[in-house]
C-alpha cells in the first residue's frame, strides 16, 4: 500500500459555494425550501398556477413552534425507530465484505455490502404489516398525515447529527492493535480550520460508529427508503380514498421504486461516489441525504394523490420510453467506467496519466465529461411529466437535480484539474462537453 508524501490531513485552502455566506444561505435557504414546498401540496391546499393562489400567512399556520418538535415524543420514536431499526439492520444482516478505495494514510476501509437482504426484509416487513392490518397500514397513514412535521424532525435531527459529527472528527482514533491513538483521516475539502465551513462540508472523511459507516449508511439507508415510502405511503392513501389508482401515481411510485433499490442494490458502486471518496460528512450530505432526497423528491407521488391523473396510454409509452432512455444511459455509463476501471475494455480509447490512472475518451466518455449525469436527468424528466402541466411545482425535481448535477460536474472539475493538472487539458480537448453533447 502505498502512503501519500506530506501532511495526511492537508488544510483546505479554497471554499466552494461562494465561501461563508454561501454555506449560510444554504444552511437556512434549503430547510426553507424544504417545507415550504411539502405545504405547497397538501390535502386541503395545493397551488394550482403558477403560484397563483400562494399564500405564504397560510401556510405557515401549519407550522408549530421549535420546542413543539424538539419535545414531540410520538414524532421522535417514529423518525429513531426508523433510523435506528435500518442501523440496526444494517450491521447485523448478512452480506459480502469489500473494500473501499485507498485512503491517503495507505489503507482501505471494510464495507459490508447487505442491500439484497435489506431489501428483502424490508418487503416481508411490509407484507407482514398488510396481512396483519388488512391492508390499512396505520404507519403508511401517520407518514402521510404528518409529511411536513416529519421533515422538520429530520431537518432538526440533521442538525443534530452533523454537530456530533464534528465533534466527533476531533477525537483520535484508537488503533487497531490497541496501542495508542492515530488521527481520522480527514476530507480534503472540509479541513479549513473554518468552523461553519467544516461542520458544513464535514470535517471527517469516513466516520464509523463501531462496525456502522455513518456516511454510506446516510447515503442508501434512512434517506433513499424513506422516499420509497413516502410513495408507498401517497398511493395507499390514494387508494383508500377512492378506491383505485391512476396510471400516473402508478408510474412514479414504481419508476423511483426501480431507481431507489437499483441505488440499494448496487451499493458497492457507491463506494467510488465522489460522495464517499472526496467529501466529507457533515450538515451538506446528512441534510441532503436525510431530508431533502425524502421530503422533496417525493412530491410528484403527494401531488398526484391530491389531483389524480390518467393520462392516455401513448404518453405512458412516452414516459417509460424516457425514463427508459435515461437508465440506459445512466447505468451502462457508469457501469463502462467501472468497467475500465478494473482493467476490462482495453480495447477502448484513452489519455495516460502521470497520476498512473487513464482517463477514458470513447464510448459514453468520449461522447460527454459525464454522459451519466444526463441520462440520470433525463430520468428525473420522466418522473416530472408524469404529473402534467398544472403546476411548475412538480417540476421542482428536474429544475433543482440539473443545478445539483452542474454544480457538481463544476466540483469534479475543479478536483480533477488539481488532480490531474495537463492531463485534463489533454482530455478536456479530446472531450470538449461537460455533460449534455453539442449543448454543455
Ligand atoms: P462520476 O461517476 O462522473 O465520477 C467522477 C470521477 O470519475 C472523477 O472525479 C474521476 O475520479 C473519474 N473520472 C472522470 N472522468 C473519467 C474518465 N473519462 N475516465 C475515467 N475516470 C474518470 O461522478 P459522481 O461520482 O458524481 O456520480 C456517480 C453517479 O451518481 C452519476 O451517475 C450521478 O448521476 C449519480 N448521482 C446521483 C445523485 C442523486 O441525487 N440521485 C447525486 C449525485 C450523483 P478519479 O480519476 O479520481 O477516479
Amino acid at each position: 500500500m502505498s502512503k501519500q508524501a506530506g501532511p495526511l490531513n492537508p488544510k483546505t485552502t479554497s471554499y466552494e459555494f461562494s465561501g461563508i455566506p454561501g454555506v449560510l444561505a444554504i444552511t437556512f435557504g434549503l430547510p426553507l425550501v424544504c417545507v415550504v414546498l411539502n405545504q405547497m401540496v397538501r390535502v386541503d391546499y395545493h397551488v394550482t398556477g403558477l403560484f397563483s393562489n400562494f399564500d405564504i400567512a397560510e401556510l405557515w399556520n401549519h407550522i408549530k413552534p421549535l420546542k413543539w418538535y424538539l419535545t414531540n415524543r410520538e414524532l421522535w420514536t417514529y423518525y429513531l425507530t426508523w433510523f435506528g431499526g435500518l442501523a440496526l439492520f444494517d450491521v447485523t444482516l448478512p452480506g459480502r465484505n469489500v473494500d473501499g478505495v485507498e485512503l491517503r494514510d495507505g489503507t482501505k476501509l471494510r464495507y459490508k455490502i447487505n442491500g439484497i437482504a435489506l431489501t428483502t426484509t424490508l418487503i416481508a416487513i411490509l407484507g407482514i404489516r398488510w396481512q396483519l392490518t388488512k391492508g390499512a397500514m396505520p404507519e403508511l397513514q401517520y407518514l402521510y398525515d404528518n409529511q411536513t412535521d416529519l421533515c422538520i424532525i429530520t431537518i432538526i435531527f440533521s442538525f443534530l447529527m452533523s454537530f456530533f459529527l464534528y465533534a466527533l472528527s476531533f477525537v483520535p482514533l484508537m488503533k487497531k492493535n490497541g496501542k495508542g491513538t492515530k488521527e481520522r483521516v480527514l476530507s480534503v475539502s472540509g479541513n479549513s480550520g473554518n468552523i461553519i465551513y467544516d461542520w458544513f462540508i464535514g470535517r471527517e472523511l469516513n466516520p464509523r460508529l463501531g462496525p456502522l459507516d455513518l456516511k454510506l449508511f446516510c447515503e442508501l439507508r434512512p434517506g433513499l427508503l424513506l422516499w420509497f415510502l413516502i410513495n408507498v405511503a401517497c398511493l395507499h392513501h390514494h387508494y383508500v380514498q377512492t378506491g383505485e389508482l391512476n396510471n400516473a401515481i402508478l408510474f412514479v411510485t414504481l419508476a423511483q421504486g426501480f431507481y431507489v433499490f437499483d441505488g440499494v442494490l448496487n451499493e458497492e458502486g457507491c463506494l467510488t461516489m465522489m460522495d464517499i471518496t472526496t467529501d466529507g460528512f457533515g450538515y451538506m450530505l446528512a441534510f441532503g441525504d436525510l431530508a431533502l432526497v425524502p421530503f422533496t423528491y417525493t412530491l410528484q407521488a403527494r401531488y398526484l394523490s391530491v389531483s389524480p391523473i390518467t393520462f392516455s396510454r401513448p404518453y405512458l409509452a412516452f414516459l417509460i420510453s424516457i425514463m427508459a432512455l435515461g437508465y440506459y444511459i445512466f447505468h451502462s455509463s457508469n457501469k463502462q467506467k467501472s468497467d475500465f476501471r478494473q482493467g476490462k475494455l482495453t480495447h477502448l480509447k484513452s489519455i495516460d496519466t502521470k497520476r498512473g490512472t487513464k482517463l477514458l475518451c470513447d464510448g459514453w466518455w468520449g461522447m460527454s465529461q459525464h454522459m451519466n449525469y444526463f441520462g440520470d436527468w433525463l430520468i428525473s424528466l420522466s418522473w416530472c411529466l408524469a404529473t402534467g402541466f398544472q403546476t411548475p411545482l412538480t417540476y421542482y425535481y428536474s429544475l433543482y437535480f440539473a443545478t445539483l448535477l452542474i454544480h457538481r460536474q463544476q466540483r469534479d472539475e475543479h478536483l480533477c484539474k488539481i488532480k490531474y493538472g495537463d492531463d485534463w487539458k489533454k482530455y478536456e480537448s479530446a472531450v470538449p462537453y461537460k455533460i449534455v453533447p453539442y449543448v454543455y
